[in-house]
């Protein structure tokens, strides 16, 4: 859900390896073994990519989802993990990591039924969920998205209510054909529609002082705070803002504030800053609660997946 907070780090380390070697043409299987790390313990686990899925799919996107929703997703992992593997992202000794951050959550079956019989489920929901996400995976062996032959870099996020985001307007501005914004229709009753952060000015200054500018002040006790929205991205999101003479990205703005997302406004009133902010993500490629909305209006998976990243193709591998 989270996938790219680091994605210059990772962007850097990905370069170093292509430098570092020739990018192989690995020929992936429907039933490839794959090495996972697992960051805690540093363990490297070889595993097959369908029992790897069943681990990821669950700790990625809540299983109660409609099943064209599952498997969806069930293929946009496993379209993830294969370019990861062909871009050697992971280094020579694994293919791909446990940790949202920089590749996608995985939990093993144990820690699975643990997290969820901790949010108090019943053996009988448990037991039902595994099977959901064992038949997401099995219904789409060997399914994954390419564009002109290539695996797609499938990135996804949980929530972009009426349209998703151009991969162009955030992390460094590169074009991508299929990941362009699109409309995404989504359920009004997704928990994080709307969220809002609001803060004292004092709050505020001193975030904006450890962040973006030591002499940041706010002129006198009880004056709002000097900010605005500097520009917009294509989709409409906000691209940056503009506080006292410094101009601060959006993404930037969600780190120091904690927003969901970059689609937000913000006004000064009764001496609070406030932030009410739409979806949940970065809001690049799938929307998670869209493609459970569609798969209620009977989408198919592969429907889903042609909406939300324009001009691919989905194949199946042997
Ligand atoms: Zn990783």
């Amino acid at each position: 859900m989270y996938l790219i907070l680091n994605y210059n780090a990772h962007k850097k380390k990905q370069e170093k390896y292509e430098q570092a070697q020739e990018k192989q043409d690995i020929e992936l299987k429907a039933n490839q073994t794959i090495r996972v790390k697992m960051s805690k313990t540093g363990e490297i686990v070889a595993m097959d990519i369908n029992d790897y899925l069943r681990g990821v799919i669950p700790a990625e996107m809540p299983p109660s989802y409609n099943m064209e929703a599952l498997k969806a997703q069930a293929v946009v992992a496993r379209t993830y993990t294969y370019r990861k593997i062909q871009d050697r992202a992971e280094g020579p000794d694994a293919d791909i990591c446990d940790n949202f951050n920089h590749c996608q959550a995985f939990y093993t079956k144990d820690k699975l039924f643990e997290i969820w019989r901790g949010r108090g489920f019943s053996e009988d929901t448990i037991k039902e969920y595994w099977d959901k996400v064992a038949q997401a995976v099995n219904e789409t062996q060997g399914v994954v998205i390419t564009y002109k032959g290539e695996y797609i870099k499938a990135y996804f996020h949980a929530s972009s209510p009426e349209k998703t985001e151009d991969v162009s307007q955030i992390w460094g501005g590169q074009r991508i054909d299929y990941l362009v914004s699109v409309e995404s229709k989504e359920f009004e009753d997704y928990q994080w529609r709307n969220s809002t952060v609001e803060l004292s000015y004092g709050d505020f200054e001193q975030k904006v002082v450890q962040n973006v500018n030591s002499r940041y002040r706010i002129n006198n006790r009880g004056d709002s705070p000097v900010i605005c929205i500097n520009s917009y991205t294509i989709s409409g999101r906000i691209k940056d803002v503009k506080i006292g003479n410094d101009i601060v990205s959006a993404e930037k703005m969600r780190t120091i504030f904690g927003l969901r997302s970059t689609n937000f406004v913000l006004k000064c009133e009764n001496n609070k800053v406030i932030f009410n902010v739409i979806g949940y993500g970065h809001g690049i490629g799938m929307s998670q609660v869209g493609a459970n909305y569609y798969a209620s209006q009977n989408m198919s998976y592969k429907d889903i997946i042609k909406h939300y990243y324009t001009g691919v193709d989905v194949i199946k591998i042997n």
